[in-house]
């Protein structure tokens, strides 16, 4: 299986404050990474390097083999980026967004226009075509700027929170259009904070704190590192990355 995303000794500090301290590790093609952590732990940071949009201090990162710190643009056309926040052109329709998406892409007009139908029809959006961005509810938008992030058939995909804001039936859709992604050999990393998404879809899943990674495996691999067989991801989760017991049992009885 090749590798789609090896991050080695990657660092960002923000103003002398270490966001992302020296994380290292692998997302293959074919698989579902999921990269968790606490509010703050570095997570969209590191993803944002990896996108080419924000500057590492240190490190390596390499996609399909193409150093992207050397080689940004090579590398950022096998990406797809789906940010935590949902950034649509608010007087383009649904259709001109795509259209527009499809242009930086380079992707062939007609096969463009195909795959766009194809994506908003299974969103559920194909209805709302010519409807401008901005009136939109935040998971619609979520939704086009999904179906922008497949539009090109990227090789990495990298989604933050692609969940956040989805009712279920778009939330049964999305992890369905992700799963039938890595099946065709993208390699996928994700975040969220809904652990049970991350149990479910993961094939390998990454716990990182400040900017550290702590763990990293499949979940059966994970239970045996942290020595909680037959325990949840939630509970893995916790024992890691909470904070200590004693604050903890304060929180609880509140
Ligand atoms: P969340 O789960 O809350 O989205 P995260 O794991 O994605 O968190 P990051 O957004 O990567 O975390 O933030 C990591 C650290 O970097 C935090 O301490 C945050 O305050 C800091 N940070 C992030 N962006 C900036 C910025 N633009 N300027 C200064 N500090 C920042």
């Amino acid at each position: 299986m090749s590798t789609a995303l090896r991050v080695t000794d990657l660092a960002k500090s923000y103003g002398g404050k270490r966001a992302v301290d020296g994380i290292s590790f692998d997302v293959r093609a074919g698989e579902l990474y999921a990269l968790l952590g606490p509010n703050g732990a570095g997570k969209t940071t590191t993803l944002r390097m990896v996108a080419g949009l924000l500057a590492a201090d240190a490190g390596s990162i390499s996609v399909f083999d193409v150093d992207a710190r050397a080689d940004p643009l090579a590398a950022k056309q096998m990406i797809a980026w789906l940010p935590d926040e949902p950034l649509l052109y608010d007087k383009l329709t649904a259709w001109e967004y795509l259209e527009f998406v499809a242009g930086l892409w380079g992707v062939p007009p007609a096969r463009a226009r195909a795959e766009a139908e194809r994506l908003l029809k299974i969103l559920t959006l194909w209805d709302n075509r010519n409807d401008r961005c901005e009136t939109f509810s935040r998971g619609m938008k979520q939704k086009a700027v999904l179906a922008g992030a497949l539009l090109h058939q990227p090789k990495l995909l990298m989604l933050d929170e692609p969940l956040t804001g989805l009712d279920a039936a778009a939330s049964r859709l999305v992890k369905d259009m992700i799963r039938e992604r890595v099946d065709q050999g993208a390699g996928v990393i994700l975040t969220t904070h809904i652990l049970e998404v991350a149990e479910r879809m993961a094939d390998r899943i990454g716990i990182i704190k400040d900017g550290k990674l702590l763990i990293e495996g499949s979940l059966e691999e994970l239970r045996t590192q942290a020595g909680a067989q037959g325990q949840s991801l939630e509970d893995v989760f916790l024992s890691l990355t909470a904070q200590p017991a004693a604050t903890r049992e304060t929180a609880d009885a509140q």
